[in-house]
């Protein structure tokens, strides 16, 4: 596996490419945009770690530019930590995941392996609705800059109602998909609304808008808008 790490920072680079290398992937380092660019247009790699900030273009034009060429290679992009705004206009401009500066190198190859292994079917990483983020690699919950701190159960409480946004989610399809447990003789309704309350608290705190609704008699449905 070939991957073309785009960053000026000498150390960072450096770091990169020996980790990486220990990982056994191929590693090419450029030092700028231009440099970066020539490289992922001319050569085929499996995967592009790309700074945002970078002298000549920086990620947002290498990037912008890669997509307007048709070219797919995945994008895992480099961010400061606070550059939220970084981050979801990366993804708009079609990167396929970002790591917050300073980070874990393990994390790095987490999210590498995920991305290589996810190949082209597209299938995300990260889930959003608003502010409110759901890391499927490391289940890691954020609303803004607040990290969200839930128990396994919450969490794919959560997992399930983001990738069900906008729809309806009944306590039945919960009870099935969640808790798996079909041949229950009692009804699960009151273990998931304690759940679900619990849940909500953490996700929905007071001054912020609320994402997850409750539509009477039927279910639950997260997304922006009241229902
Ligand atoms: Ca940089």
């Amino acid at each position: 596996m070939r991957i073309l790490v785009i960053e000026d920072e000498a150390k960072v680079a450096q770091a990169l490419k020996q980790g990486l290398e220990a990982e056994h992937y191929e590693v090419t380092v450029a030092r700028d945009g231009n440099d970066g660019f020539f490289h992922a247009s001319a050569e085929v790699y499996d995967l592009i770690v790309l700074d945002v900030m970078l002298p000549g273009r920086d990620g947002f034009e290498v990037l912008a530019t890669l997509r307007k060429r048709g070219i797919q290679t995945p994008v895992l992009m480099l961010t400061a930590r606070d550059g939220v705004e970084d981050r979801v206009r990366g993804l708009d401009k079609g990167a396929d995941d970002y790591l917050i500066k300073p980070f874990a190198f393990s994390e790095l190859v987490a999210r590498i392996r995920a991305l290589l292994r996810r190949g082209r079917s597209d299938q995300a990483l990260r889930l959003r609705v608003l502010d409110l983020e759901v890391d499927l690699v490391t289940r890691k919950v954020n609303r803004g800059e607040e990290t969200l701190s839930l128990t396994g159960r919450e969490y794919e409480l959560l997992e399930y109602l983001m990738r069900h946004q906008s729809q309806l989610v009944s306590r039945e399809m919960i009870a099935q998909d969640v808790w798996k447990e079909e041949s229950r003789v009692t009804s699960l309704d009151n273990v998931i609304d304690v759940h679900m309350a619990r849940l909500r608290k953490k996700v929905d705190p007071e001054e912020q808008p609320k994402l997850i609704h409750t539509v009477r008699g039927l279910g639950f449905v997260l997304q922006e808008q009241h229902p």
